[in-house]
């Protein structure tokens, strides 16, 4: 007797349906089944959909925005200025396990279950890595949260003890962000620097890179050249790459090649992106985000992320990642048939190679981490942006929402 067996759903939007039978917190079956089961759930032919995983959020700068003070200009500078105040003066353990928990619960109940968070590692106490360690050892029974250690004041100044207090605390993966180090060869120093602490400590790299609109900001083809080089391949993901957006042609071509043959990935944030890029561009102004179809389209692992969630660096954000991928759509102009499988790929499969998922996806023998959602298509999904009706994590049930329903009376006000 299956300890779960769910029925009538489609699986990925296949017209197909199927049912999928669960035993010790693995999916064990898929097919039409009769076998008797613990629980029967009625899956009302909704989408049975792996879980949608972020690649790349703050969760140690979210729901600070408005304190001390409100981000006036709306500019990144100033949100770095407000952050750094915000650390000095207000940043506790309890304050980042509080509204860590409370992001990671409007990520659960969106269907999201796998998580790279970034941390900043800038401050002395590293306050906010101790915490979110913690909160990973707590989420962990349903959630997998990885924790990036990222020096948001750069490397330069403190030469990598910060990243290396962070690997011993227990970092998946560490960062650099060489756009904002004074020079390009203290640039190009911190990533070496990052690449031999990764390569000594076996952890991932996940680079802050060319976040910036100016188009002279190269860093890209120094981490394509390292990944290659370190044989660290896919286990490298930049995120933005907003500069290449401003990159000539040619260049940009190159650079494309560069990125496919290195296996490294790219992850975009277009929630951020969209509000901060391009604010200094005269007109006509960029769109923010970098070329996100023309690398998928050559066949580079590109990811959607949510990032930001109410920073000083951006005063929205729901955790959804269905919003960022529907922001997705029009900034990367992925409104053609098949861009909507693309975008749906970018915050699903593609991000969980991001962060080197195993045993990803509705098959037998994998986890059953899945979501029933109801959505015909990758089309209707993001056009709509439907929550998920139940999450489902390791053949457990942790979240259910009943759609918002509405009576419309047109038909009585008419009579
Ligand atoms: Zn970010």
């Amino acid at each position: 007797m299956y300890d779960v067996l769910i029925k009538n759903v489609k699986v990925s939007f296949s017209e197909k349906k199927s049912d999928i039978a669960i035993q010790d917190g693995k999916i064990v079956k898929m097919g039409r089944l009769l076998a008797p089961a613990h629980r029967i759930i009625d899956g009302r032919e909704k989408a049975a959909l792996p879980p949608y995983v972020e690649s790349h959020i703050h969760l140690d700068t979210a729901l600070t925005c408005g304190v001390p003070r409100p981000n006036e200009s709306g500019e990144l500078f100033e949100g770095i200025e407000l952050w750094n105040a915000y650390r000095t003066h207000f940043l506790t353990e309890e304050d980042v396990t509080r509204r860590a928990h409370t992001v990671i619960e409007e990520m659960v109940k969106q269907g999201i279950l796998f998580v790279r968070g970034m941390v900043d590692v800038s401050d002395p106490q590293l306050t906010a890595l101790h915490a979110l360690l913690d909160v990973k050892k707590e989420v962990s029974p349903f959630l997998q949260l990885q924790l990036v250690a990222f020096p948001q004041n750069g490397l330069a100044k403190n030469g990598g003890a910060q990243l290396r207090r962070a690997l011993e605390l227990g970092v998946d993966a560490i960062s650099a962000v060489p756009h904002l180090e004074p020079s390009r060869e203290k640039g190009i120093e911190s990533l070496e620097l990052c690449f031999g602490l990764a390569a000594e400590h076996e952890k991932d790299i996940h680079i802050f890179c060319d976040e910036i609109d100016d188009g002279a900001s190269r860093f890209a083809e120094s981490v394509a050249y390292l990944a290659a080089e370190s044989g660290l391949g896919s286990r490298v993901t930049v995120s933005h790459l907003n500069a290449m957006a401003y990159y000539p042609e040619a260049y940009a071509r190159k650079l494309t090649g560069l990125i496919k043959a290195a296996g490294m990935n790219v992850v975009t944030c277009p929630l951020i992106s969209t509000a901060m890029q391009g604010r200094l561009d005269s007109w006509p102004k960029g769109r923010g985000i970098t070329r996100v179809k023309e690398l998928d389209e050559a066949g580079v692992n590109v990811a959607v992320a949510h990032d930001d969630f109410l920073s000083p660096f951006y005063p929205l954000g729901t955790g959804s990642l269905l919003s960022a991928g529907h922001m997705l759509l029009h900034q990367a102009h992925m409104t053609g048939t098949r861009d909507f499988e693309a975008v749906y790929r970018m915050m699903t499969e593609n991000a969980a190679r991001v962060l080197g998922v195993k045993q990803y996806g509705l098959q037998e023998g994998h986890p059953a981490d899945l979501l029933l959602v109801s959505a015909d298509s990758a089309h209707d999904l993001l056009r709509r942006q439907p929550m998920a009706e139940l999450v489902m994590s390791n053949g457990r049930i942790i979240c259910e929402t009943i759609p918002a329903k509405t009576t419309l009376w047109t038909e009585q006000a008419h009579i």
